[in-house]
C-alpha cells in the first residue's frame, strides 16, 4: 500500500494512464484515505462543472445566411467551383465557431484535463432497466412488465410480495426486496444515485470507489466497491450490513467506514452510529447502541456502557474503538485510546498527543496499520480493484482503435 498520498497521481488515474500495478495501489489507498478522497471528489466535480457549459444556440441569421451562401454555390461554372473550394477552405473554421460546438470543445478540454472516466461517460442514460423478479412491482402509479425502465425521479415501490432488480448501467445490480420504496435521484458519468425512503436492498457494485450512492433518512452510503444490504425502517433509520469491500456512512462531517463482515446502524438526526463486526456479543453491541444513541439525559449509562465496550473489544473491534476516538471527548477519548493502544500498538510517528488531538494524519496512520486486522477479505478486495482497473485498461484499449 502506498504509504504517501496519491493526490499527484489521480488525474493520471483516473485517464488509465498508471500501470494495473500502480492503479490498484491508487484505488487501495483511496478506500482509506479520506484526504485523497477529498481531492478525488474535487476532480469528479470539475468534471461535473463541465457537464454543466451551457450549449448555446447559434441565431437564425446565421443558418439563413450559411444556407443562402450554400444555395449559391451550386452553380456549375469554373469560378464558381473555384470558390466552392476556396470557401470550403474557411468553412471548417467557421465551423468551429459555431457556439454549440464551442460548448462541447470546451466541455471536451475540461474533462480530459479533469481526468473523467469516459468509460462511464457512455453509461450516462436518463434511466436504469428494472426486471420484475416477484409479485407486481409498481414503477410510479403503474404495475411494471417483466421488463421496464426506471426515469430520473421516478419511484419504485414493491408490497409484501413483491421484489424487483435495478441493473444501474453496467457497474452493478440492486435487488429490491418487499415493502420497500426506491427512486432514482440521479445517474451520470460521475454519480450514480438512489433514494431508499423504506424497506431493504441489496447491492452488487463493481466500479471505482465514490460512483454508486444510497441517501437513506439518516445517511448516505457510498460505494468503495462492495457488496451489502441496506434496510431502512419506519422511522427513518437504517441498518448496513457490509458482505464484501467497504461502504461509507456520512452524514455531514460523520464517517463511518464499513469493512466486510461488519455492520453500522444510523438514526434521523443523528447519522451513522461506530461500525461493528456482526460475530461481536450482544452484549457489546447493546452497549455500543447506547454509546450512540442514547440521548444526552441519560448521559451516567454512557459510563458502564463504554467500559463494557472497551473490555470485551477483541483486536477486530479496534474498528469500533478507533471510530470512538474521534466521537468521544476528554477522559472517555483517553479511555479508548489507552486500549486501542494495548490492543494494536500505534505505529512510529502516531504519538498519544496528536491522536487525542485528533490529528488527521495520524488517524490514518493509524488506521492504515489495523485494517489487516479489519478485512477478512482483502482478497476479494484486490479482486475487485483488478476487474475495474482492467476494466478501464479495456476500454484504453478500444479507445486506441478508434
Ligand atoms: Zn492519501
Amino acid at each position: 500500500m502506498f504509504t504517501k498520498h496519491v493526490s499527484k497521481d489521480l488525474s493520471a488515474y483516473c485517464n488509465g494512464e498508471l500501470s494495473p500495478h500502480d492503479a490498484s495501489e491508487v484505488a487501495e489507498h483511496l478506500i482509506g484515505c479520506p484526504r485523497c478522497r477529498v481531492v478525488f471528489e474535487e476532480i469528479k466535480l470539475g468534471v461535473k462543472l463541465a457537464e454543466s457549459v451551457p450549449e448555446m444556440k447559434a441565431p437564425d441569421s446565421l443558418w439563413l445566411d450559411l444556407e443562402a451562401r450554400l444555395d449559391a454555390q451550386v452553380g456549375t461554372d469554373e469560378s464558381s467551383a473555384r470558390r466552392v473550394a476556396s470557401e470550403r477552405s474557411i468553412r471548417p473554421l467557421a465551423r468551429i465557431w459555431q457556439p454549440r460546438v464551442l460548448a462541447i470543445a470546451a466541455t471536451l478540454i475540461l474533462a480530459s484535463g479533469l481526468g473523467v472516466i469516459w468509460f462511464y461517460v457512455q453509461e450516462a442514460r436518463p434511466s436504469w432497466e428494472v426486471a420484475r423478479l416477484n409479485g407486481s412491482p409498481r414503477i410510479g402509479s403503474a404495475i411494471m412488465n417483466d421488463r421496464s425502465r426506471l426515469a430520473i425521479g421516478q419511484w419504485l415501490e414493491t408490497d409484501n410480495v413483491s421484489r424487483a432488480q435495478i441493473q444501474v448501467g453496467s457497474i452493478g445490480q440492486v435487488e429490491i426486496d418487499p415493502n420497500s420504496r426506491v427512486k432514482l435521484v440521479q445517474t451520470g458519468p460521475t454519480e450514480h444515485r438512489l433514494e431508499l425512503a423504506r424497506g431493504r436492498m441489496s447491492a452488487h457494485i463493481w466500479a471505482p470507489p465514490r460512483l454508486f450512492f444510497v441517501d437513506t433518512p439518516s445517511a448516505v452510503a457510498a460505494d468503495l466497491g462492495c457488496a451489502y444490504t441496506l434496510e431502512v425502517d419506519d422511522e427513518g433509520g437504517s441498518l448496513l450490513r457490509v458482505t464484501s469491500g467497504w461502504v461509507a456512512l456520512q452524514l455531514k462531517d460523520r464517517e463511518s467506514m464499513v469493512p466486510a463482515g461488519a455492520a453500522c446502524e444510523t438514526r434521523r438526526g443523528i447519522g451513522p452510529g461506530t461500525p461493528y463486526f456482526e460475530d461481536a456479543s450482544d452484549s457489546f453491541r447493546q452497549a455500543l447502541s447506547k454509546l450512540d444513541f442514547e440521548p444526552h439525559d441519560t448521559e451516567w449509562s454512557k459510563i458502564p456502557a463504554l467500559n463494557l465496550v472497551l473490555m470485551q473489544a477483541r483486536p477486530r473491534d479496534t474498528l469500533t474503538l478507533w471510530h470512538l476516538l474521534a466521537r468521544l471527548e476528554g477522559t472517555d477519548r483517553s479511555l479508548v485510546y489507552e486500549r486501542l493502544a494495548a490492543l494494536s500498538p500505534p505505529p512510529p510517528k502516531v504519538t498519544r498527543d496528536g491522536v487525542l488531538q485528533l490529528d488527521d494524519e495520524m488517524l490514518t496512520a493509524w488506521k492504515a496499520a489495523l485494517e489487516s486486522t479489519w478485512s477478512n477479505d482483502s482478497g476479494l478486495r484486490k479482486g475487485w480493484i483488478k476487474i475495474w482497473t482492467g476494466a478501464l485498461g479495456k476500454v484504453k484499449g478500444l479507445e486506441g482503435k478508434k
